[in-house]
C-alpha cells in the first residue's frame, strides 16, 4: 500500500520537549498519545480511501466481546517512533518501559473468545486484509480480581477514565428502536407491508480503536458501540413536566452498554444481554449499509459482493433477523431477495458443545423487545417447517440462536479440528445432516507479535540470531530452529532466556502483587478463566496429593515445583468461586509448612488478564491443560505456552491434540481418557463407588475431614458436589494427572533433555499463530483479496 509522507517527526519533538518542562510519566504518556491519535486517524482515513478506490470485498467481525490488551507499545512500533519516544522519554527522566506499564488494559471481554477477536484483527491488519470489528464499548469492563480473607472480591473497572484510544465520532450514529408494536396492513398488489412503531429509541455513538500494522500504514478500525438516549426525547417529557420519567429513560439508555456480562461459556438469559445484542448488531448493520450506500446504487444483491460477516459465536446472530428487517421494511425488498441476501453474508463460528452455554431466548422477551424481529424470525421457522426434515429453530417457546445462526449463514465453523467433529455428532447434528457443505474447521491461532515478539523480545532475539526474521512475516518458518536440537549451546542460550525471563517475572509479580516466585523452581501454570470443565479442581487435588506424599516421606528429594494458579470466577458461578477459595487455603498450608520449602510450592494469582498473561509466558516452564476431553472447544492459552518454550500438560481435548500432533506427543506430556472414552466411562460412572474403590483417594478426603486444610465444612459444598455428581470426571483421572506431573519433573530434571523438547515445541508452534487461522478463512470462507501492491 502506498506510504504516507514520513512522520512529522518535528511535531512529535516539539510537544515532547524538555526545554518546556519535565513531564510526569502520565503527562508524557497523554501528549504522545494524542500525537499519535492524529497520526492514527489520517491513516485510518487513507486506509478506508484507497479501499474504496480497490472495492474489494470488506470483512465485517462482529463479536461482543474484545480483549485488545494495551495498545502503546504495538502503535509506538506500527508508527516506527519507538527508539524516537524512548530517547524523548528518556530527556524526562522516563523509562519507555515503566511509562508502558502505566496504561490501563481494557477488559472488554471474558476471556479466550474476546482474545481471539483481537488476534484476529491483528492478522487481518498484517496480512493486509481490508476489516472492521465490531462490538460493544462498555463502560465497565470485566470486573477486577482481588483476594480478601482468600476468596476473590470483584471491584469495578471504570477504564473509561484512563482510555487512551477511543476516539467517538458523533457524526456516525444511529437510532435503535425498542419494544412498540408492529402495523401491519396491504399494499395494492395484496403484498403486507410492516411498520414497527417502537416504543423507545436509544442512540448508538461510535468510538473507534485504532487496529494498526507494523508491516504497512493500514490503520482499520475496531469499532464499539456506546449507547445514549436521543436529542429531543427528553425534551418532550421535560416540557410535559415529567422530570423524573425523562430522567429515567436517559439512565435506561446509557446503561445499556454500561457493563459486560462476567459469565464466561454461560448463558445467561437476561432482557439487558439482549438488549445489548441487538443494539450492537443493529448499529454495525446500519453503520454497513450506509458505507456501501455511499460507494455503491442501492442493488443490494451486490452487497455479499462487498461484505462478508463473521458471527463469533451467537452473540451477534440476531443480525439475521435484524438484516431482514432492514431490507423488508426500510429497503422495501422481497423476503425471497432479502434471504437471499443474508445467507450470501453471513458465517457463524460456534465456540462451544456445553448445553449450559448454548444461547436461547424466551420467545415472550422477543416479542416484548423486538416485535419485528420476533415476526421475521416466526416467519423464518414456518419456511423452514415447509422443507421436510429440517430440525427446528424455536422450539418449547424458546428460540435457539445457534439453529437461527447455522438456517441463517453460508458457513458454520468450529475452532479445532475434534471441537468441529464432535458439533456434526452432537449438538448440530439434525443441522449438519440437512446441510453437510456449510460445515467447517478453522482451529484458532494467536497473534505471534504480541505472544511472541512484542513479550518475549530475548527469545525472539534469539530466534532471529537462530534463523534470521523471516518467520516473522511467516511463522511456519519457525520450523528452522529444529535444526539446533541437538547444539547445546543453543539449548544453553535458550535456557538462560529462561531463566531471565522467571526473574523477570518474579520481579514484576513481587512489585504488583507482592508475591514471590524464587526463579530457582519449576514454574507451572494453570492460569484460564475458573471453570468446573477446565478442572482447577483436579490440579489443586494433584497439588494435595504430592503434599501429602512429602509429609510421609520428608526424605524425596523433589525438584522444587512452584505451581501457580489464576483466573477470574463469574460472581455468579458459586462452585467456580470455592474453587478459588479450596486454591487459596492449600495455598496458605503448604507454602507455611517448612517441610515444603524449595520443594512444593502452590500461589494463587489475582487478576489475571492480558497484560498477566504477556508476563507470564515467557516465564513459564509447563502448561497445564486439563479439561475434560470432549469440552474445551480450543484453547488458545495452551498455544501462547507452546510459543513461548513451555510443555503441555494435557489432555487429548481441543487444540491440544494438534499441538501434540504439530511438536510431538514425546515432547509434551499428555495423558487422560479420550472424547470417546469420557462419554462411555460417564455411562457407569458413580464417584461414591469410585472413591470406596480406591485408598490413595479415600485416604486423601479421610485426611481433609480430620483437619488438613482447618474446618472441613469451609468445603463441604465443593466436595458433596464432587461426590455426588463430579460431572467433569476428576477423581477417575487424578491418578493419571499425578503421575502425569511426576513424570513433568523428571524430565525437568534432565535439562538439556527439557530444553530440547522446549525448543521443539516454539519449532511447531508456527501453526498456530493466528495468520495461518486467518489465511483459511480468508480463502475458504470470506474470500477476501489482499491488496495488490504497489
Ligand atoms: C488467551 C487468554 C485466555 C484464554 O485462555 P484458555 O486457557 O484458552 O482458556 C483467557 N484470558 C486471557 C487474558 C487470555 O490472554
Amino acid at each position: 500500500m502506498m506510504m504516507r509522507e514520513e512522520i512529522n517527526s518535528g511535531q512529535l519533538e516539539r510537544l515532547l520537549n524538555e526545554e518546556n518542562g519535565i513531564l510526569s510519566g502520565k503527562d508524557f504518556i497523554l501528549r504522545l498519545t494524542s500525537y499519535m491519535n492524529q497520526e492514527m486517524t489520517l491513516r485510518k482515513e487513507e486506509t478506508s480511501s484507497l479501499d474504496r478506490k480497490e472495492d474489494n470485498r470488506r470483512l465485517c467481525y462482529l463479536s461482543a466481546e474484545f480483549l485488545t490488551g494495551r495498545l502503546l507499545h504495538q502503535n509506538l512500533l506500527a508508527l516506527g517512533i519507538l527508539d524516537r519516544v524512548k530517547e524523548l522519554a528518556s530527556r524526562h527522566n522516563l523509562n519507555l518501559t515503566d511509562v508502558l506499564e502505566e496504561e490501563c488494559d481494557p477488559g472488554l471481554g471474558n476471556g479466550g473468545l474476546g482474545r481471539l477477536a483481537s488476534c484476529f484483527l491483528d492478522s487481518l491488519v498484517h496480512l493486509d486484509l481490508p476489516a472492521t470489528g465490531y462490538g460493544i464499548c462498555y463502560r465497565f469492563g470485566l470486573f477486577k480480581q482481588s483476594l480478601q480473607d482468600e476468596r476473590q472480591k470483584e471491584q469495578p473497572d471504570n477504564w473509561r477514565h484512563e482510555d487512551l484510544w477511543g476516539q467517538e465520532n458523533r457524526s456516525k450514529c444511529y437510532r435503535i428502536p425498542f419494544g412498540g408494536s408492529v402495523d401491519i396492513s396491504c399494499n395494492e398488489s395484496g403484498e403486507l407491508k410492516f411498520k414497527l412503531i417502537p416504543e423507545f429509541e436509544i442512540l448508538a455513538i461510535s468510538v473507534d480503536y485504532p487496529v494498526s500494522s507494523t508491516y504497512n500504514n493500514r490503520v482499520q478500525p475496531l469499532r464499539l458501540w456506546k449507547s445514549e438516549a436521543p436529542e429531543g426525547f427528553d425534551l418532550d417529557l421535560f416540557n410535559r413536566g415529567d422530570h423524573g420519567k425523562a430522567w429515567k429513560q436517559i439512565n435506561t439508555a446509557e446503561s445499556l452498554t454500561a457493563v459486560l456480562y462476567p459469565g464466561d461459556e454461560a448463558e445467561s438469559g437476561k432482557k439487558l444481554r439482549l438488549k445489548q445484542q441487538y443494539f450492537f448488531v443493529s448499529a454495525s448493520l446500519q453503520d454497513m449499509m450506509a458505507e456501501f450506500r455511499e460507494t455503491h446504487d442501492p442493488h443490494w444483491t451486490a452487497f455479499p459482493d462487498k461484505y462478508v460477516i463473521q458471527l463469533n459465536d451467537t452473540h451477534p446472530v440476531l443480525a439475521i433477523p435484524e438484516l431482514m428487517r432492514l431490507f423488508l421494511d426500510q429497503e422495501g425488498l422481497s423476503w425471497e431477495e432479502a434471504w437471499n441476501i443474508c445467507t450470501r453474508v453471513f458465517a457463524y463460528t460456534n465456540h462451544t458443545v456445553l448445553e449450559e452455554a448454548l444461547e436461547k431466548w424466551p420467545v415472550s422477551s422477543l416479542r416484548e423487545l423486538l416485535p419485528r424481529i420476533m415476526l421475521i424470525i416466526e416467519e423464518i421457522q414456518r419456511r423452514l417447517e415447509e422443507e421436510s426434515g429440517t430440525p427446528s429453530i424455536i422450539q418449547n417457546e424458546y428460540v435457539h440462536m445457534a439453529a437461527l445462526a447455522v438456517y441463517g449463514s453460508f458457513s458454520v465453523n468450529g475452532v479445532a479440528a475434534l471441537h468441529s467433529r464432535l458439533l456434526t455428532e452432537t449438538v448440530l447434528k439434525d443441522w449438519y445432516i440437512r446441510f453437510p457443505q456449510r460445515f467447517n474447521n478453522k482451529t484458532n491461532g494467536i497473534t505471534h507479535r504480541r505472544w511472541l515478539m512484542q513479550c518475549n523480545p530475548a527469545l525472539t532475539n534469539l530466534i532471529n540470531d537462530l534463523i534470521g526474521n523471516e518467520w516473522q512475516r511467516k511463522p511456519h518458518l519457525l520450523s528452522g530452529l529444529n535444526q539446533y536440537k541437538d547444539d547445546s549451546s543453543v539449548l544453553e542460550r535458550l535456557g538462560r532466556i529462561k531463566q531471565g525471563n522467571k526473574e523477570l517475572f518474579n520481579r514484576w509479580i513481587h512489585m504488583e502483587k507482592g508475591l514471590n516466585c524464587p526463579p530457582h523452581y519449576l514454574f507451572d501454570f494453570q492460569v484460564k478463566r475458573i471453570h468446573e470443565y477446565k478442572r482447577q479442581l483436579l490440579n489443586i487435588l494433584s497439588i494435595l496429593q504430592k503434599y501429602r506424599a512429602l509429609k510421609n516421606n520428608p526424605d524425596i528429594q523433589e525438584i522444587p515445583h512452584l505451581f501457580l494458579m489464576g483466573g477470574k470466577a463469574a460472581p455468579g458461578y458459586y462452585m467456580a468461586k470455592e474453587i478459588i477459595h479450596l486454591a487459596c487455603r492449600c495455598s496458605s498450608v503448604i507454602n507455611n509448612d517448612p517441610l515444603c520449602r524449595d520443594k512444593l510450592q502452590l500461589l494463587f494469582l489475582p487478576g489475571y488478564n492480558v497484560t498477566m498473561g504477556e508476563k507470564i509466558f515467557p516465564a513459564s516452564e509447563l502448561s497445564q491443560q486439563i479439561s475434560t476431553a470432549g469440552k474445551e472447544a480450543s484453547g488458545t492459552g495452551n498455544m501462547k505456552f507452546m510459543m513461548n518454550g513451555a510443555l503441555t500438560l494435557g489432555t487429548m481435548d481441543g487444540a491440544n491434540i494438534e499441538i501434540f500432533k504439530a511438536s510431538g506427543k514425546e515432547n509434551n506430556i499428555p495423558f487422560g481418557m479420550s472424547s470417546e472414552e469420557v462419554v462411555h466411562y460417564r455411562k457407569e460412572y458413580n464417584p461414591k463407588t469410585f472413591i470406596e474403590g480406591n485408598q490413595e483417594i479415600k485416604a486423601l478426603f479421610q485426611e481433609i475431614e480430620n483437619g488438613l486444610l482447618g474446618n472441613p465444612d469451609e468445603f463441604r459444598d465443593l466436595l458433596e458436589h464432587l461426590f455426588k455428581e463430579d460431572p467433569y470426571l476428576v477423581l477417575p483421572e487424578l491418578e493419571a494427572h499425578t503421575a502425569a506431573i511426576s513424570k513433568g519433573e523428571r524430565l525437568y530434571s534432565d535439562k538439556q533433555n527439557w530444553l530440547q523438547k522446549s525448543l521443539m515445541n516454539i519449532a511447531s508452534s508456527g501453526i498456530f499463530s493466528s495468520d495461518r487461522t486467518i489465511g483459511e478463512y480468508a480463502s475458504d470462507i470470506w474470500k477476501l483479496s489482499a491488496r495488490k501492491a504497489d
